[in-house]
């Protein structure tokens, strides 16, 4: 049997290992554009900014490294330009001795990834993208002639990785980003902390702002603002490589990407197609979706590679779990954001806590926040995000775990999780969240969020804020009363007995208050996540009151 696979990197090359571990005689050719072949595409912000130092690093394998190991027939700068289905055979250009070859095969496997969207301003040939070695050595040719100014187009994660890499080199960055956040898997109250953490080092983030002329020494703006720009680096997104696909009359689908069943095969029986070129499958809903992510792409090569040699596949649907350092902080998400559970009309509970990374009385405990978002009728997670700086990366991946693995909401407050002081807290943050989302989903303690204060507010809602006066003095919602937590009981005859919206720093003391005025016979309800989360959506920033 001959593989021919397309692209040599995460889905590719784990296809081509795998495939070798499960059989020994298969002849097994890999076809790469670039100059290398699986390499750390995910470190490259990290080698611009000059914490990876070797390029080497970079460069996991080698072509004679694929072949000692594991008779890998692996050709780089090889460029595949045609497939043609019914003679079952490829077409491609050997770049290194400028020749054309056709080559036959059993099976083809597509692993090309995603290319940088380019958007069409004038002067975007000068904009450097970052996706492979030789990317990044143009930009680290660049970085050499001590740029003075950098200026990048996009705010994802490549785009942030990249500006917190430039700031290590001291190089001062400009970020322009279209929309009026970074990081579009957060939701807005989760993302002013990101912002405030790229501004803290000094990086300039120009929310809802649009390049419209890139020139030989500076960027303009849609608002007429030109911005010096030494090095200008287009970082908006990727698109899947679809060329060879379409133009084999493969199958694509509704979002662009090759359109694959469970088992990665394409609409042809014999060509299957992997990694950030393809759709998955959405978790959640079973809907089409691009996650340009490289777990999947890894994940799905060796689906392909059991497919071919006849292995039970337990198919896995995708939920975007994703990572990032963005400065000191982390941000992690997982499944839907609030967002996307909106606009799909769902019934939902929103919950968040703003808890400590590890025991508050161990030296060096670090505050983070996380939000979960819930079915209200069947408590299943639908999707959580985290930004702290410590202890993020462990939350998500169990919320992640517990996902997959069909736990409901209040089931996380089951999980028995390891716990000692400098670790975390005999109450976890993800059992804190499993504890919230109970209180709520079962009407213990009904709940309203940032968003639905003014609204509250203006049907003669009383906010009534039960953090200390020191606290209530450094910052406040607009015409709140403050009654301590601990003077509730002495001043009771100042509540009104309806409609009363409790408060408090981080939702936990506003929890017991409620509960205390609700067994008293008044309708009280809390605000989820309290004064942390109502002062950190982009509108309350602003007319949060102070003393
Ligand atoms: P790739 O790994 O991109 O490989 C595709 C290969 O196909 C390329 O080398 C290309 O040259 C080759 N190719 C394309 N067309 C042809 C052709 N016609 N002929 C021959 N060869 C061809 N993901 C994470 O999960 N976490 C991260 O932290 C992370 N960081 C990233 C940082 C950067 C800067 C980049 C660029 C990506 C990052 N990713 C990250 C994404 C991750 O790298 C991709 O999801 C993953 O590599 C996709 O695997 P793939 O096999 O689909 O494509």
């Amino acid at each position: 049997m001959r593989v021919v696979i397309i692209g040599g990197v995460a889905g590719g090359m784990s296809a081509a290992a795998r495939l070798r571990r499960l059989d020994a005689k298969a002849e097994i050719i890999v076809l790469e554009r670039s100059g290398n072949v699986s390499y750390a595409n995910c470190g490259l912000p990290y080698y611009v900014g000059g914490l990876i130092q070797n390029e080497e690093s970079l460069l996991l394998q080698t072509p004679q490294s694929l072949h000692n190991r594991f008779r890998l027939d692996v050709r780089v700068n090889t460029e595949v330009v045609e497939i043609n289905p019914s003679k079952k055979e490829i077409t491609a250009v050997d770049h290194g001795k400028n020749s054309q070859f056709s080559l036959s095969y059993d099976k083809l496997i597509l692993s090309p990834g995603a290319a940088p969207v380019r958007p069409n301003i004038p002067g975007i040939e000068r904009a450097l993208s970052l996706r492979t070695v030789e990317d990044v050595k143009a930009m680290a040719q660049i970085m050499s002639t001590n740029p003075k100014s950098a200026v990048i187009i996009g705010g994802g994660f490549i785009g942030l990785e990249l500006a917190e890499n430039l700031v290590h080199k001291r190089i001062p960055t400009v970020v322009i980003e279209a929309t009026e956040q970074v990081m579009a898997p957060l939701d807005s109250e989760m993302v002013s902390f990101v912002h405030n953490e790229i501004r803290k080092h000094e990086v300039d983030l120009r929310l809802g702002s649009s390049v419209t002329h890139i020139k030989d020494d500076s960027v303009v703006l849609a608002n007429g603002d030109e911005i010096p720009a030494d090095v200008v680096v287009a970082a908006i997104g990727v698109r899947p490589e679809t060329t060879l696909a379409v133009n084999a009359g493969l199958k694509i689908g509704s979002r662009g990407g090759i359109a694959v069943d469970e088992y990665n095969l394409t609409s042809n029986p014999d060509i299957y197609a992997v990694g950030d070129a393809t759709e998955k499958h959405d978790a959640l809903d079973n809907s089409a979706t691009l996650i340009p992510l490289a777990n999947i792409a890894n994940r799905q090569g060796r689906v392909v590679a059991d497919h071919i040699c006849g292995k039970k596949i337990r198919t896995v649907a995708s939920q975007a779990t994703a990572i990032v350092k963005i400065f000191d902080l982390t941000v992690a998400t997982t499944g839907w954001n609030e967002k996307k559970a909106k606009a799909a009309d769902l019934d939902y509970i929103v919950a968040h806590t703003h808890p400590s990374h590890h025991a508050g009385y161990y030296p060096g405990a670090q505050g983070m926040s996380i939000k979960i978002i819930v079915d209200k009728k069947t408590q299943e997670i639908l999707g959580a995000q985290a930004v702290g700086r410590e202890g993020v990366d462990k939350r998500i991946d169990v919320i992640a775990t517990a996902m997959r693995g069909g736990l409901t909401a209040p089931e996380l407050a089951d999980l028995e999780l390891a716990y000692a002081p400098p670790f975390g807290s005999a109450k976890d943050p993800v059992n804190m969240l499993g504890y919230i989302s109970e209180n709520v989903l079962n009407g213990v303690t009904p709940t309203a969020q940032w968003n639905e204060v003014n609204s509250l507010v203006s049907q003669g809602w009383t906010v009534v804020d039960v953090r200390s006066k020191g606290e209530f003095d450094r910052g406040h919602i607009p015409n709140s009363i403050n009654i301590s937590i601990d003077e509730i009981r002495e001043r009771i005859n100042e509540v009104p007995k309806e409609k009363i919206l409790v408060t408090c720093q981080v939702g936990q003391r506003g929890h017991a208050a409620t509960r205390l005025l609700r067994e008293m016979g008044y309708n009280a309800v809390n605000l989820d996540g309290g004064y942390m989360t109502w002062s950190h959506s982009p509108a309350n920033t602003k007319v949060s009151e102070h003393v």
